[in-house]
């Protein structure tokens, strides 16, 4: 569980698993909530420390690859509804394009 932050959904810890942080109340009895960050998301890898600051509304700058293989900038923000990826990008334009 990450100490200081709790899912924005539901209020349940926030855990780290072998390919996400998820909501601790994921199970059907438990509420079933779906809150989840990939740690590969787009490309991007996210570290406990990157979801810590997600949570303070911090914007974080990645390196996003897309399925062929090419790396372009985006900003990721916290997305705390039900039917996302618990973290959204908007592209960022490369200035030298
Ligand atoms: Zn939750």
């Amino acid at each position: 569980m990450i100490n200081g932050i709790k899912c924005p959904l539901c209020g349940g810890e926030i855990l780290e698993r072998k390919k996400s942080f998820s909501c601790s109340n994921w199970k059907e009895e438990d509420g079933g909530c779906h809150f989840t960050i990939w740690k590969v998301n787009f490309g991007a890898t996210f570290s406990e420390d990157d979801i810590i600051r997600l949570f303070q509304g911090e914007t974080l700058r990645k390196v996003n690859v897309s399925k062929a293989g090419n790396e372009y900038l985006a900003d990721w923000t916290l997305d705390p509804t039900p039917d996302g990826y618990g973290a959204k990008y908007t592209y960022v334009p490369n200035p030298e394009a």
